[in-house]
């Protein structure tokens, strides 16, 4: 069986300056993070994914460009041990989804 694609590679760290523009950018769009992305309650704090090149394809980022996509957390799920890996599920599900809806 081949390995699970999001396995592939090390994290990479995203420099403190990336992170301050991450967060400015997640406090813009404060509509879109009203809610847990694993659970749907109210959510403490906003987290980023950097997809590996593969699935940066499928959430449409240019292959030129670092692409990430932000999601919001409640407590009680940041601190799950498998949040990460949930996470990546939930976001790749959630972009098949509108894929094969179309929207
Ligand atoms: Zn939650």
């Amino acid at each position: 069986m081949a390995k699970d694609p999001r396995r592939k590679g090390r994290p990479r760290r995203p420099s403190r300056q990336f992170r301050e523009a991450i967060r400015a950018e997640a406090a813009k769009d404060t509509h879109e993070f009203g809610t847990c992305l694993l659970c749907g309650e109210p959510p403490q704090m906003v987290g980023f994914w950097i997809p590996t090149k593969r699935f940066s394809r499928t959430f449409g980022f240019s292959a030129t460009k670092t692409g990430v996509v932000l999601y919001s957390l409640c407590q009680r799920c940041a601190e799950r041990p498998d949040s990460i890996p949930s996470v990546e599920e939930r976001l790749l599900e959630e972009r098949m989804r509108e894929q094969v809806l179309g929207v």
